[in-house]
């Protein structure tokens, strides 16, 4: 995605996000427990969303796979990491082809008619990115820009709320693309010529989705993201991706 990003925003590739299979990556969460006594835990994902989930060779890394490791190792499960595009993933959990969703998800009131969400484990932004000699100097000169986003996401829906904006979804060439903040921050860094603007566009907050109604696994997941919370744990994991500037 982070190429994508800095290719669209000089307007020259097309890429389309819609139609990537899904395909299955071991984790290597090292907490991961060989003890499958629970059976499995099924998390479904977008991995191309760095620091939260991404690849490293062959495996999915990243705080929300050690999230998912830690939170399954409490559980006495195994994890099972099922990597998808960003908008199959709720329906992956609803029709329970997945046990969780996890993938930097916002909490948002739409999505809690669909889903259930656990206790929130992260805070989050959604930022603007744009090329370094760009006009665009706040979320505010934004009107009548072309957006890109990644379908299905928060900055899907907010782009869409910009007066006279377009908002186009990774596959054309725009002026602006709207994302959370800790991935703008891995592609800004990895490509040259873009930059991050300064004011935040929305706060939000991560959380992971269950299936409505499915109490028995929201328990024991709030339980074991409780118990990462105190001991630290949470904040190692955090740690661990993300570097304090
Ligand atoms: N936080 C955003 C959302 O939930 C984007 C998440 C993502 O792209 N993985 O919509």
């Amino acid at each position: 995605m982070k190429k994508l990003i800095a290719a669209a925003l000089v307007g020259t590739m097309v890429l389309t996000m819609a139609g990537c299979g899904s395909k299955t990556a071991e984790t290597t969460g090292s907490e991961a427990s060989s003890d499958a006594a629970g059976g499995t835990l099924v998390m479904a994902t977008n991995a191309e969303f760095p620091p939260y989930e991404y690849y490293e060779g062959e495996n999915v890394v990243g705080i929300d796979a050690d999230i998912a490791a830690a939170v399954a190792d409490k559980l006495g499960m195994e994890l099972k990491i099922e990597d998808m595009a960003f908008d199959s993933i709720l329906p992956a959990v609803t029709s329970g082809k997945a046990d969780i969703g996890l993938a930097g998800m916002t909490v948002t009131e739409d999505l809690l008619e669909n889903v259930d969400f656990s206790d929130t484990y992260a805070h989050a932004t959604q930022v603007v990115i744009v090329k370094e000699d760009s006009d665009i100097a706040s979320p505010d000169d934004l009107e009548d820009k072309k957006i890109g986003v990644q379908l299905g996401t928060t900055g899907d829906i907010y782009a869409g709320d910009i007066k006279d904006a377009t908002v186009e979804r990774y596959n054309k060439g725009f002026e602006a693309v709207v994302i959370d903040g800790e991935p703008a921050k891995v592609f800004v860094k990895e490509n040259e010529g873009l930059k991050m603007l300064d004011e935040a566009f929305t706060e939000e907050d991560y959380a992971i989705a269950v299936a409505k109604g499915n109490d028995e696994l929201l328990d024991k997941i709030n339980t074991a993201l409780g118990e990462l919370k105190d001991s630290g744990e949470l904040d190692k994991i955090v740690d661990k991706y993300i570097t304090a500037e």
